[in-house]
């Protein structure tokens, strides 16, 4: 299940909310668990980045992420360039499946083919 984490900017409380799907998370409208407000700061977990990323890049569920949907014809050296960045961004070490996926893209396979040969993460696209 989609799952992201927010900073409250009322109580300063950090707040986990979970999704059935990500359509339920389009609709819905964040608000804090603690003190109901609905002013959240969206903070990136680097597992849920690393998983949410690999599976929506492998199975082309791109819809509801605009820096990710800019790079769908993108070649795979261009495409595994800009999720090295956007790793960098998070930091640390974001995961075996993630690092596997860019250095394909490196030595440019297509999505197609990492996706038929991690099957895994193509189908879990809805589910993080
Ligand atoms: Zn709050």
């Amino acid at each position: 299940m989609p799952t992201y984490e927010y900073r409250c900017n009322a109580c300063g409380r950090n707040v986990t909310l979970t999704y059935k799907t990500y359509a339920e998370y389009d609709e819905a409208t964040p608000t804090c668990i603690h003190c109901n407000s609905a002013d959240l700061t969206r903070l990136i977990s680097r597992v849920a980045f690393s998983r949410s990323v690999t599976s929506r890049l492998i199975s082309g569920g791109w819809d509801d992420d605009t820096a990710l949907s800019e790079l769908e014809h993108a070649d795979p050296r261009t495409m595994g360039r800009v999720l090295r960045e956007m790793g960098a961004e998070v930091g640390e070490d974001i995961g075996p499946e993630f690092d596997e996926v860019v250095d394909r893209l490196d030595r440019g396979q297509s999505v197609e083919e990492i996706g038929a040969s991690m099957p895994d993460l193509a189908g879990d696209g809805d589910s993080i």
